[in-house]
């Protein structure tokens, strides 16, 4: 069994609109890549704040800016419309957890990806808002982005905690902290084995300045060991890049003894074993 679970039918740019993109057609060209790939399970996260519900958890210029669809009728295209799981990428606002939690159980979802892109009002992996514009420490940056990582964790809102160590997307085009890395992942640790969140195994970040996988495969060891599950994805936004890169990240999931990955429904978990996968 393999799975991609953090797929975006469409492309960030604000006019991707619906009509264009949540289609039967689109849905499909995803599924026929990914049987093609040997991955069986398929779910759609389109980002919350494309939604003009998700303006009720936060007043974000950026996200007013993006919130234009309607949530029930993203959950409706899918479960009618598409053979995919149903799924959302809902960031992390500390302070506004139970907006998020009323908006999140206000649907029928089979898992929630939880993410942490902002730090306060400043961005981490976009030019505008930009928090490395913000006359902030590469070592604050980092410290405060694990810290709200464990955060989301301890909320209990989300069933897997996405690209996980994303404040290094943009790799050496940013500063970076010295030396080693890991006292800045024991920050979030805690919060992850207490809350028994997945963590996600991502290739997006082969596509990234910083041409790696999400998380470092010692942050990932950390994880393992505290005792989270995995759930394995590409964070493709079209369908050429559904299973991207995976027998680079099959590799890393044998290296660290990675043997079973999650599989949702109605956000209920259960591991499966990793399929032999044609990739
Ligand atoms: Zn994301
Ligand atoms: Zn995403």
């Amino acid at each position: 069994m393999l799975t991609d679970y953090h797929l975006h039918l469409r492309v960030d740019e604000i006019g991707a609109t619906p009509a264009d993109y949540f289609t039967a057609a689109n849905a499909e060209r995803y599924r026929e890549l990914a049987t093609a790939r040997g991955i069986a399970e398929l779910g759609v996260s389109e980002h919350i704040y494309r939604f003009t519900q998700a303006l009720d958890i936060w007043q974000h210029p950026f996200w007013r800016e993006y919130a234009h669809d309607d949530i029930d009728e993203y959950c409706e295209f899918v479960r009618e419309h598409t053979d995919l799981r149903l799924g959302i990428e809902a960031d992390f606002i500390p302070g506004a957890e139970d907006r998020i939690a009323n908006l999140l159980d206000a649907c029928d979802f089979d898992y929630v990806v939880g993410s942490v892109h902002f730090l306060r009002d400043h961005a981490l992996d976009m030019n505008d808002y930009s928090v490395w514009g913000s006359g902030r420490s590469a070592k604050d940056i980092w410290r405060a982005y694990f810290l709200a990582l464990g955060e989301a964790a301890r909320s209990g809102m989300f069933d897997i905690l996405a690209h996980p160590d994303l404040v290094k997307v943009w790799g050496s085009q940013r500063p970076l902290p010295e030396g080693d890395l890991r006292r800045y992942y024991e920050l979030a640790l805690d919060g992850i084995a207490e809350s028994g969140v997945a963590i996600e195994v991502s290739t997006a970040g082969l596509r990234k300045h910083v041409q790696e996988i999400y998380p470092a495969p010692a942050f990932l060891e950390m994880c393992v060991e505290a005792g989270a599950p995995v759930a394995l994805s590409s964070d493709a936004h079209r369908p050429e890049d559904v299973g991207a890169d995976y027998e680079r990240a099959l590799e890393l999931l044998d290296r660290v003894g990675v043997s079973e990955l999650c599989v949702f429904d109605r956000r209920e978990r259960r591991l499966e074993p990793i399929g032999a996968g044609v990739v």
